[in-house]
């Protein structure tokens, strides 16, 4: 097997099988391998709807060599160290990889730790979380059979990947038990580390009214920091007026909680990290996706430290740019293309009804259809539940959207 290579993709998720296509249709003959130690391929957008009974589990895992575009090789391993200096990464396996050009997009790392009790509680004493594949179904099971009670959702205090996640289950689970006619037994909680329930103020007034209409208690600025299972108990800390913080609890009945998330340690402890980002993600031209200190080097998706919204929707805006630069690198010219920050969150008010917020850098709406998308909409549930998934296996991954 090569181990030199045109063009090193790092990670076959969305992102890289994305661009690895793109990058076969614009050129049959470029010489590209991808480096992805999973079997399996997630389409986690619906992990939300499978929390909410609307979709089954199974439709979202399909087998990675199904799409792993022809032309490009699929190197089973997992990258453990970078050597931009010298072109090369080194896997788990000992073996080492060069490349001309290289797309680092290995997506972002779950911190369950970082919330003491968490992983230890996961899938029993009724907590749970849709952002892991095997406790979506659970979730749906908590949520069906509550009898009302303290309901409980939390949001991290650090960048997600699709930050509405945390509270679209929420609005489904209290719709759900609207429909129950138990809603009023119900006492929600969304206790969350932003500030806001969302940056895009023209969006946020529609979820202020979907919060206000299902009497949810909100706790912004506020870090879940522990989930004491046998308890059945949330800790989260707010800052006092001199800026100390103060730890608070809550008892739930049931508890959807959602880690902590940071790049992946590998990318972390990397020269490739941006030194100034804590949480380690590569740092790279928010307009260009280039890496700042190595311009043989781009990246995209979950992994970099470009302050958009981590989401595919984004990611479908990013690769058509990052697959013009370095094909402009290739070919020894400027990368000009530019990302403009664009990404977007559909959020699903209650079951049937959605709202497509969609947003640049400047939390500008883009709105790409000719009505109010801040009205949430049938047609945009539609979208959600069945155009986009079909969109994501048979258009997305294969390069042609
Ligand atoms: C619950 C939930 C709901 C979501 N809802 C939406 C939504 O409604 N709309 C939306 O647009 N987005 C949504 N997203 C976000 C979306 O799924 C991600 O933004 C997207 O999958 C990121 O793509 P990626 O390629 O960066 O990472 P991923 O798709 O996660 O792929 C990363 C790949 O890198 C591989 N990898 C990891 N480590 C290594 C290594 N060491 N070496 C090589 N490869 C490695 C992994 O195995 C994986 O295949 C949601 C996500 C979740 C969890």
């Amino acid at each position: 097997m090569a181990t030199h290579h045109q063009i090193l993709i790092i990670g076959g998720g969305n992102a890289g099988l994305s661009a690895a296509a793109q990058l076969l249709h614009k050129n049959r003959k470029l010489d590209i391998a991808i480096i992805e130690p999973s079997e399996k391929h997630y389409y986690q957008p619906a992990w939300t709807l499978v929390g909410a009974g609307e979709f089954d589990i199974r439709d979202t895992e399909r087998a990675e060599k199904d799409f792993i575009p022809k032309g490009a090789q699929w190197i089973k391993d997992a990258v453990a160290t970078f050597q931009p200096g010298k072109n090369e990464v080194t896997c788990s396996s000992g073996v080492v990889y060069s490349y001309d050009v290289m797309l680092v997009a290995p997506g972002i790392q779950l911190d369950w730790n970082k919330i003491e009790g968490f992983k230890e509680t996961l899938g029993h004493n009724n907590v749970s979380s849709n952002y892991s594949f095997e406790m979506a179904p659970y979730t749906w099971e908590l949520i069906r059979n509550f009898k009302g009670g303290t309901a409980v959702f939390t949001n991290p205090a650090t960048p997600i990947k699709c930050g509405g996640a945390p509270h679209k289950i929420m609005y489904l689970a209290c719709d759900y038990w609207r429909k129950q006619g138990i809603l009023d037994k119900c006492d929600v909680h969304y206790i969350s580390g932003a500030g806001a329930i969302f940056s895009v103020k023209e969006y946020a007034e529609t979820l202020k009214n979907v919060v206000s209409r299902n009497k949810i208690q909100t706790h912004f600025n506020s870090n879940t920091v522990e989930i004491d299972g046998a308890r059945q108990t949330v800790y989260y800390e707010v800052k006092d007026e001199q800026g100390n913080p103060m730890r608070k609890e809550l008892k739930f009945d049931m508890c959807h909680a959602v880690p902590p998330q940071s790049a992946p340690d590998f990318i972390k402890n990397s020269p490739l990290a941006d030194g100034n980002n804590p949480l380690g993600y590569v740092e790279i031209n928010k307009s260009t996706m280039q890496h700042s200190r190595f311009p043989n080097i781009f990246a995209c998706g979950d992994c970099t430290n470009a302050p958009c919204s981590k989401t595919g929707a984004a990611i479908r805006k990013q690769v058509p740019v990052v697959v013009k630069n370095m094909l402009s690198l290739l070919a020894k010219k400027e990368p000009v293309a530019q990302y403009d920050g664009y990404s977007a969150c559909p959020i699903p008010t209650q079951y049937g009804k959605l709202m497509l917020a969609e947003f640049d850098y400047s939390n500008t709406p883009k709105m790409t259809f000719p009505f109010d998308q801040a009205v949430p909409r049938w047609t945009m549930w539609v979208l959600k539940k069945y155009v986009l998934p079909w969109l994501y296996w048979n258009r997305i991954l294969t390069g042609k959207a």
